[in-house]
């Protein structure tokens, strides 16, 4: 299998009818870097920077968190990377982060973008961190947790005060900075079309988007197998939000769990997504499925079934038929 894979690098990432789908990597720590060419991914679609804080005993100074991003960009030639500002709070503590607070309900907490902007010093550093290492290459950069349209537009401010005032020290900038929001909470759902004009890409993080759409707390192992990722109501959420992307011309990426199981990694490719990002090692399988997946077909698929009511045969078992039917 491992030999297949291999093979499989080099070819180009299409369906088998010729659509291209892009199949991003997730990483977090320098480690990980190696991973880029071994795998054959198109890029970096999660660089979550919270690792290094949280490898870390103290706040990693400005200069560490530079030298980071630096070799990330190094290690990617020229593969685009998107870097998301830190996501503490929830289950990822710092135990030095003196200003934590006990919570009830850590999950809906004091958390990512929300605890950021309540510290914009944190933001700032990292802001001005990523700015530097990103001179004279593209800077994708992407918010956690977005609740509402505000928090783009209160960390866009911090983003534009940051990149006068390196300009004005007459810093090597970036060629171009690209800013997106991660969708995992609700709220967003309401407000798509706002949502994709604010930003310059959305990326669903399927792990928390599921937790608060089913209620279920992500790692509640009592919990783990009742809810379905591939149930016709979170099927349905998600071909919305790829639609609503496809209106507004704003990409649309997903970078939970979900796309580095082949089947699910289908089921979003047929609902629209052309972009996903997965752990290095769910590459080489997702494109093995890729190459064999006839879109059309499963577009019509998708047509007949997705907004039919229910007849009793789960999503899953369907699109589990369609793949072994092929
Ligand atoms: C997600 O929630 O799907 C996600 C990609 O972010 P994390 O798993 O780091 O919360
Ligand atoms: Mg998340």
């Amino acid at each position: 299998r491992q030999e297949v894979y291999r093979e499989l690098r080099k070819k180009p990432s299409v369906t088998k009818d010729g659509v291209q789908v892009d199949l991003l990597m997730n990483a977090g720590l320098a480690v990980d870097l190696p991973q880029l060419s071994e795998s054959g991914a198109a890029g970096i679609g999660l660089f979550r920077t919270e690792l290094q804080f949280m490898v870390a005993s103290t706040f990693p100074r400005a200069e560490a968190q530079e030298r980071l991003y630096r070799d990330v960009l190094d290690a990617a030639r020229g593969k685009p990377v998107t870097f998301r500002t830190i996501d503490i709070g929830g289950d990822k503590v710092l135990p030095y982060f003196k200003g934590a607070v006990q919570e009830e309900n850590p999950a809906l907490g004091w958390r990512a973008i929300r605890l950021t902007l309540d510290r914009p010093g944190l933001l700032r550093t990292q802001i001005r961190a990523l700015l530097k290492a990103c001179g004279g290459r593209e800077l994708k950069l992407m918010l956690p947790m977005v609740t509402e349209l505000s928090e783009i537009a209160q960390a866009r401010e911090i983003i534009d005060r940051e990149v006068r005032h390196l300009s004005r020290f007459a810093h090597h900038l970036p060629t171009s900075l690209k800013l997106g929001a991660m969708l995992e909470v609700p709220s967003l759902l309401f407000q798509l079309d706002e949502l994709m004009k604010a930003v310059d890409f959305v990326s669903v993080g399927s792990n928390d988007l599921f937790q608060f759409i089913m209620a279920v707390d992500r790692g509640n192992t009592q919990l783990a197998d009742r809810f379905d990722t591939l149930s016709a109501p979170f099927l349905r959420v998600l071909k919305t939000i790829a639609d609503a992307g496809a209106r507004n011309h704003t990409p649309v990426t997903l970078c939970g769990e979900l796309a580095g199981k082949p089947i699910s990694a289908m089921a979003l490719i047929g609902l629209g997504f052309r972009s996903i990002s997965m752990s290095p090692a769910s590459i080489g399988p997702v494109k093995a499925m890729l190459t064999e997946l006839p879109l059309k077909e499963l577009e019509a698929f998708f047509k007949d079934n997705l907004m039919a009511p229910a007849q009793g045969t789960p999503m899953r078992a369907l699109l589990q038929a369609f793949a072994d039917d092929r």
